[in-house]
């Protein structure tokens, strides 16, 4: 369809004013937070089911690729156009629905900006558990898409453990609930639509899971002069059976660059400190904390604190959240990986890792969940350098591929997207890579719904 045509009809359905085109206007949507960039033909802001099922229906026909996009916060390319087509922007659809405290659920539009569902609950002494570190600007809709995580997920579990049913539309068009208030047998299409990227469906209302807030909460700043010690800390920690509310993570690196801009209290002189916290009634909190004090000295560590008051702990907090805005004062560029290993390899996988920064050249600092072994490289480049983006993402690649070696994979909570496409044959086979395109017609029939993602381009075409 020839573009002022598809406006027209894009108008007709969202109005004049939630229909962008201008050239200049849509350099905003060519990128996430990632590498990858593509500029869409066209972005509609739907406000309704109605609307956005309306525009899935004339994409349908048409043949024309549609790219849901919550905020864009994005780390693996998933809400970029790489083949144009009209990008279905969720900012409008922003309503918190329902909160019912009694069954601790709320019903959510997919465009409802993370903290907002926790802030909105607080009344209850409720909250929504999973909190990526992009809280203040992700999207529900967004975090089911990728199926997120963040650093409380380690005791209570990522988006999918949080999610009772979505309303999804289909690409050609049709409106479906999957899941529920309640439980439902049968398959758990649910559990298909959480992390799938936006290639089955467009998700439209949220069910999710409240979960009460703790009656006792420590927060304790683990301090060490080597890295490898605070990796060993961590086992033992979880081998000793205390599963922390969040097991965190940061390199030297990473505090250098947070400690000047948010004066978070980790002290500069620290090789790695492990922020971590634990949660649940006040005598098992107090136990555990001592013991996790306990371990953290006899791994070596040289000071364990502990938060004394809210003002504190939202201190040592803030340090954490904002770590990766922070690293971009060390570097005009970072690329930020996502990999994960068993716990028990952390130390051989950052000695790699390492090695790696070394014969490329590059600075890396580290800030990651490391309870559940999810690691975040971020390592410091600039575009402006020529050949500097190709190296950086050769030695990315080279960081992940040791993850796999040891055991782990390629994406704990960024998804696939564009950027790892090409490395998901290292950890599934030829058959294991058809039978999801098979899933993945079965939903769309072949349509371009968020064309480019998750497959190898040449599985793709097995479409
Ligand atoms: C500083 C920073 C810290 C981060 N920390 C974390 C972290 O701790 N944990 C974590 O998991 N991630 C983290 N992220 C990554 C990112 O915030 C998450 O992946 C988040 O879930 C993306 O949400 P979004 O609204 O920005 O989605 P977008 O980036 O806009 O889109 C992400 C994917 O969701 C799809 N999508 C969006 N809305 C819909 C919808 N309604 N229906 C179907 N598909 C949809 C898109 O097509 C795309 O594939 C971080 C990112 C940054 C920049």
């Amino acid at each position: 369809m020839e573009k002022q045509r598809l406006v027209r009809e894009l108008v007709a359905i969202v109005g004049s004013k939630w229909v962008i085109s201008n050239p200049e206007d849509l350099l905003v949507f060519e990128y996430d937070g990632s590498v990858s960039r593509g500029l869409p033909d066209v972005v509609a802001l739907p406000s309704t089911v109605d609307e956005v099922s309306k525009i899935m229906r004339l994409a349908h026909q048409e043949g024309i690729p549609v790219v849901p996009r919550g905020s864009g916060t994005g780390l693996s390319g998933g809400s970029v156009p790489e083949s144009g087509g009209i990008v279905l922007a969720f900012t409008r659809m922003n309503h918190i629905l329902e909160i019912d405290p009694v069954n601790r659920l709320a019903v959510v539009e997919p465009g409802v900006v993370n903290i907002d569902l926790t802030s909105a609950t607080s009344k209850y002494s409720l909250h929504y558990v999973p909190d990526p570190s992009s809280q203040r600007a992700c999207t529900i809709g967004g975090n089911v898409a990728e199926n997120a995580g963040g650093p409380h997920c380690l005791a209570y579990g990522v988006t999918t453990n949080h999610v009772l049913g979505t309303e999804v539309v289909l690409a050609n068009g049709d409106v479906v609930w999957l899941g529920g208030k309640t439980c439902k047998p049968g398959y758990d299409l649910t559990g298909i639509i959480v992390g799938s990227e936006g290639t089955l469906g467009v998700v439209t209302k949220i069910i999710v899971r409240l979960m009460p807030d703790p009656e006792s909460i420590e927060t304790l700043l683990a301090i060490f002069k080597e890295m490898d010690k605070a990796a060993s800390a961590v086992s033992a920690i979880i081998a000793r059976g205390i599963i922390p509310a969040a097991l965190e993570m940061m390199d030297r690196l990473t505090i250098q660059a947070v400690e000047p801009a948010i004066h978070a209290g980790y002290p500069a002189e620290a090789g790695a400190v492990l922020l971590i916290e634990v949660e649940g009634l006040k005598e098992e909190v107090a136990e555990q904390a001592n013991d996790i004090e306990g371990i953290c000295s006899a791994e070596g560590a040289m000071e364990v604190r502990r938060a004394k008051n809210a003002l504190e702990k939202e201190r040592l907090w803030a340090g954490r959240k904002n770590a990766i805005g922070a690293i971009g004062r060390l570097s005009p560029n970072y690329y930020l990986l996502d990999g994960v290993v068993p716990r028990t390899k952390l130390v051989e996988v950052m000695r790699k890792m390492a090695d790696t920064g070394q014969r490329f050249g590059f600075q890396i600092c580290n800030v990651f969940h490391a309870g559940d072994g999810n690691i975040h490289p971020n390592i410091l480049f600039n575009t402006q350098v020529h050949g500097e983006t190709q190296r950086v993402l050769q030695a990315g690649a080279e960081i992940l591929k040791a993850c796999v070696d040891a055991g782990g994979t390629i994406t704990g909570e960024h998804g696939v997207g564009l950027e790892k496409r090409e490395y998901m044959p290292w950890i599934f086979s030829d058959e294991d890579l058809e039978a999801m395109v098979r899933l993945r017609v079965a939903f769309t029939h072949g349509a371009p719904l968020n064309p480019g993602k998750i497959f190898p381009p040449r599985k793709a075409r097995n479409e």
